[in-house]
């Protein structure tokens, strides 16, 4: 059995990863995802059809984000939940297969290999390790499999979005329906160059609607961001630190560990959380520990106190492992696992508050310092006046959208570099976990304007392009005609469906890095260039200097 995965940015010298993930991945964890992958294509078909008939399987829409999730990069390591999640994937699939009544067409991609005879976690390992992309690429052809790849993984990122959404309620039938009819192309292999690179739009424009949702669900639960200074230094006492995008996790935590003489901490992805009213009002939420995902290992080392994982991004926690927990669709072999709410009740946080209290948290307090975070739409819009008269008067002469994901990778350089060579009249927008190289330097302001806004994580995207139409609309123009240059980092599959998001809105001239993704066959790319003008980032003063000519 050999795994292939070239899913993310971090890929094994740059084209895939074939024996063991760079990111940790087994390869039978690898290859229980690729299984997963497959029942998921196969539970679409059968969902499209049901759908065409007028009819729903709201159980087969929601494990549909369970499944696309689990898959998505340093979300599960854990082989055993994978495989169950494979079983209830397998029996939902035969379930749909009988309600709808349709059959797979002979010859169908994912008839090659059947997942439904295998009898155990060995024997499906065994089986599924048939699935190569190898194989698939001999059928179709590089071009084909690079489009059908760069719609697999955007369709991963927005389920991840869907699902956050979901938690707090939010959902829409058009995102189920998209999935069905997607992953149902997707099974049966059955779409022209065209209608594949149709999809991979159409994925964009979804996954807007993902994203829209998760916002919808933030801001109604928690308020609308508002500019707020965070602590970056420790707090004297116990702590915990909860990283990952779930605010509802946050909320619930906070309310359990009051009283309790504990502080909380935000990490990672969950920053933002500082930003929302109903959530900065609790006092023992009291500051952000350490930067982006990937120094996690060496920061949770000498984390004195219990820490807490709710989505994705989780790496090896060896030497912390008794006081890590992992809770949602995140996980790892052999950490306790905090188990889902039931309907109206709370998840119990119990072992993570009891880890804390054993810990010995902070001695003293750090020397004061802060960032200031919550720049989200309605922030950014109600001083729109002020930005536009700015812009009007010249002293802004461009806003440089740097965001995105963060990686281990050494060319991420170039994104604390840009920042810092921005022009001083020149303001800076930022979202996702790569500001956490440059988001704790001094920018300085502009007539009062900060000059670097912190919007949010990745599902703040939403915001982002809130602002960026807001501002078309104030300069009567386009967006693509705004002084505003996009310069984005990318590492896994939430940041895929960004992108795709950003160029089905017609978005061009998006300089990417720090490297393309392998999955992209040279054609496809060609494709991307002519239509969108996407470019990798080349030097930091290259790219100034255009963007700024
Ligand atoms: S997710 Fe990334 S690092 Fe992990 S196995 Fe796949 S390509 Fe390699």
């Amino acid at each position: 059995m050999t795994m292939f995965c070239f899913q993310c940015e971090q890929t094994g010298h740059g084209t895939g990863c074939t024996t063991r993930g760079v990111c940790g991945k087994h390869d039978t964890t690898a290859v229980l995802q690729d299984a997963i992958i497959q029942t998921v294509k196969e539970i679409g078909f059968y969902n499209d059809h049901l759908r065409a008939s007028g009819k729903r399987d709201a159980a087969a829409d929601h494990l549909t984000l369970d499944l696309l999730f689990a898959t998505v990069t340093n979300v599960d390591f854990d082989d055993r939940r994978l495989y169950s999640l494979f079983q209830n994937a397998i029996a939902t699939a035969d379930r749909l297969r009988r309600f709808s009544g349709a059959t797979l067409p002979a010859g169908a991609p994912v008839s090659q290999v059947d997942l439904h005879a295998a009898k155990s976690g060995e024997n499906l390992v065994e089986i599924a390790g048939e699935i190569a992309i190898s194989r698939r690429k001999e059928a179709v052809g590089e071009d084909i499999l690079a489009l059908q790849e760069l719609l697999t993984y955007g369709i991963k990122g927005t389920a991840a979005y869907a699902h956050h959404a979901l938690i707090l309620g939010k959902e829409a039938d058009a995102v189920y329906a998209f999935f069905a009819k997607a992953l149902s192309s997707l099974a049966t292999g059955n779409a022209s160059m065209d209608e594949w690179a149709g999809l991979v739009l159409e994925c964009g424009h979804v996954n807007l609607k993902a994203m829209e949702l998760l916002d919808a669900g933030n801001t109604e639960h928690f308020g609308h961001p508002q500019p707020t200074q965070v602590r970056i230094t420790p707090k004297k006492g116990k702590a915990i630190a909860i990283s990952g995008h779930d605010l509802l996790d946050l909320e619930e935590l906070l309310k359990q560990t009051e009283g309790k003489g504990i502080n909380v901490y935000t990490h990672g992805e969950m920053l933002p959380a500082h930003g929302y009213p109903e959530l900065k009002r609790y006092s023992h939420l009291v500051g952000n520990y350490g930067g982006a995902w990937q120094d996690q290992h060496k920061e949770f080392t000498v984390f004195p106190g219990s820490i807490l994982m709710t989505t994705n991004c989780i790496q090896n926690p060896k030497g912390y492992e008794k006081r890590i927990f992992t809770t949602g669709c995140v996980a790892y072999p052999e950490l306790v696992h905090i188990e889902d709410r039931k309907p109206g009740g709370m998840k119990d946080f119990t072992p993570v508050i009891e880890a804390a209290l054993a810990g010995p948290g902070f001695a003293e307090d750090g020397e004061d310092k802060s960032i200031t975070v919550g720049f989200g739409r309605e922030a950014v819009m109600s001083v729109a006046g002020k930005v536009i008269d700015a812009v009007n008067a010249g002293k802004i002469r461009r806003f440089f959208l740097i965001g995105g994901c963060d990686g281990a990778k050494t060319g991420r350089n170039y994104y604390t570099e840009f920042a810092e060579k921005v022009p001083k009249d020149c303001v800076i927008l930022t979202l996702a976990c790569g500001k956490y190289r440059f988001n704790k330097l001094e920018f300085g302001d502009i007539d009062g304007i900060p000059r670097l806004l912190d919007i949010g994580q990745c599902n703040d995207a939403y915001s982002a392009i809130q602002i960026a139409v807001a501002l078309a609309k104030a300069f009567e123009t386009d967006v693509n005609s705004l002084p505003l240059s996009f310069v984005l980092s990318w590492y896994e599959q939430k940041a895929v469906c960004i992108l795709l998001t950003l160029l089905a809105l017609g978005i061009k001239g998006i300089k990417l890095g720090p490297s393309l993704p392998a999955f992209v066959s040279p054609n496809v790319l060609n494709m991307l260039v002519e239509k969108f003008a996407i470019a990798p980032i080349s030097t930091v003063e290259e790219d100034l200097k255009a963007a700024l000519s």
